[in-house]
Formats: structure tokens, C-alpha cells, sequence
């Protein structure tokens, strides 16, 4: 069980994959007032430095799960450089259903919210594992501006203007389903520019040191053309955050 190898190539190298930068992901711990113990649910936790620095900084305990093999090894030596290992806990494999039967104070979903079918599904799969009065945190892309036409939104990798709302709407979207917004940090372009930009020099140097691999031809079409289609349409159009909600 593996997610698709181009995101283990041009993601190998991020500890953040996701348009946040270390000093926003702490930011927002900072923002959650997380007290020490606080269990931390982390579903599609990537290379768990959110888990792994909140542990760190806030004492927080928990658990990740990711489908990427690569991503999870990396959370787990991450645990161990920021000597938290016996406090965070990554488990390998589809996050798809999963409910906790510890229940958390934060149960997040940061940029993965396919795992429950979308915004609203995810929400309802997260509930399960939360104690009452606890945080539901949600990482979602919104439009800083409508792309004026569907196939300016499929250069924005959507598959259609549909997959997302403006900013406020998705504010809204999360009370019409009962939850209250209680916080948010937001990516900019500047934090875009790290999670995008930071895949140019991975592929660059992944195609040096494999010339001959069988992906060669894919990654350099995407090294060659994605900066212009990033500067052009993603970083223009759209806004990510993460969103902090407790039911109403
Ligand atoms: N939350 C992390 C990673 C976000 S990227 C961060 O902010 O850094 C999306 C992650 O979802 C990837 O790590 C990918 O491997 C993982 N993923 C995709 N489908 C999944 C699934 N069905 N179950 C668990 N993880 C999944």
C-alpha cells in the first residue's frame, strides 16, 4: 500500500506537505493553546512534524496515520531527532474509516480530506474520535479569487471551480454543518512558495541521481513546466488554511 510515487519523489525532501511554513504550523499550536497531554488524532499526518514539533513545544501525545510508506519512516525518525518517540506514535496505512478508540482533544485532517470524501465526510469520520468539547482541525484549499473559466481552475490542479469555495463560503460551509470556526492560520503566497518551489530542486536532483528511472521523462516534463504553471494559476488563485472548529 503506497500513495503514488510522484509525491514520494517531489515531496522526499519536505518536512511540511502541505503550503505551511514551521513558523505557521506553530503558529497555529500556538493558537490552539494545547496543554500539555492533550491526545492529538492526526489522519493523512504526512512526515508528522506537526505532530513531532507540538509534542515537542506542547507536550501534546498522538497519533499519525499516512499511506505513504516513506512519509511515515521519516515521521518516525523525526520522533526520534526531536526525542519525542515516546509520545507520538505513526502508523503506516489508509486512514480511510479510522476511529480512534482513545479519544482525542485535536483530531486533524490537514490537506487530506479525501481520506473521508471531502470536507464534510472528514468532519463526520473525525467526530468519532474526538471527547466531547474537543477541536476538529481541517487543512483545505479555498479560492482567493474564482478562476474566470473551468480550465483556468484545472491549471490550479482542481478538477473543476466546483472542488473548492471562496473563503468565506468555506467559513460558512463548516457552521452550516454545526461547528463552530474557533480558529485559523492561513497559508500566503509566501508559504505556497515553500511547499511548491522546494519540489523544483528535489526533482532537479532526483533526476541527476536517477537518470535512467522509468519516471526520468515524467519528472523532468513537470521540473520544466511547473513554475510557470504555479506562478500563473496556484499561487494566484489559490489560498489554503487550516481551521480550527468545535461543535455548536
Ligand atoms: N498532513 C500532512 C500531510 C499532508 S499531504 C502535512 O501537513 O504535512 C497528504 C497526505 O495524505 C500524504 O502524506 C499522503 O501520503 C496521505 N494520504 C493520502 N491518502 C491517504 C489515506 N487514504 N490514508 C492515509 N493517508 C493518506
Amino acid at each position: 500500500m503506497d500513495i503514488p510515487r510522484t509525491f514520494n519523489i517531489t515531496e522526499s525532501a519536505h518536512r511540511i506537505h502541505n503550503p505551511f511554513t514551521p513558523e505557521k504550523l506553530a503558529t497555529l499550536g500556538a493558537a490552539l493553546r494545547l496543554e500539555a497531554g492533550t491526545r492529538v488524532l492526526d489522519l493523512g499526518s504526512g512526515s508528522g512534524e506537526m505532530l513531532c514539533t507540538w509534542a515537542r513545544d506542547y507536550g501534546v501525545i498522538g497519533t499519525g496515520i499516512d499511506m505513504s510508506q516513506l512519509f511515515t519512516e521519516q515521521a518516525k525518525l523525526r520522533a526520534e531527532e526531536l526525542g519525542v518517540a515516546d509520545r507520538v506514535k505513526f502508523i503506516h496505512g489508509d486512514a480511510t474509516g479510522y476511529v480512534s478508540d482513545d479519544k482525542a482533544g485535536v483530531a486533524a485532517c490537514v490537506g487530506a480530506t479525501w481520506i473521508g470524501g471531502g470536507v464534510s465526510g472528514t468532519i463526520e469520520l473525525l467526530a468519532q474520535s474526538l471527547r466531547p468539547g474537543g477541536i476538529i482541525l481541517i487543512g483545505e484549499p479555498y479560492w482567493r479569487h474564482l478562476p474566470p473559466t473551468e480550465d483556468v481552475a484545472r491549471r490550479c490542479l482542481a478538477g473543476s471551480s466546483s472542488d473548492f469555495l471562496l473563503l468565506p463560503e468555506l467559513l460558512a460551509s463548516f457552521g452550516h454543518l454545526g461547528y463552530d470556526v474557533v480558529e485559523m492560520v492561513l497559508a500566503d503566497q509566501d508559504s505556497w512558495d515553500r511547499y511548491e518551489a522546494a519540489k523544483w530542486l528535489t526533482m532537479r536532483r532526483w533526476l541527476e541521481a536517477n537518470p535512467d528511472d522509468e519516471f526520468a521523462k515524467e519528472v523532468r516534463g513537470q521540473l520544466t513546466s511547473e513554475p510557470e504553471r504555479y506562478a500563473a494559476y496556484t499561487r494566484e488563485y489559490l489560498g489554503w488554511g487550516v481551521f480550527a472548529l468545535m461543535a455548536r
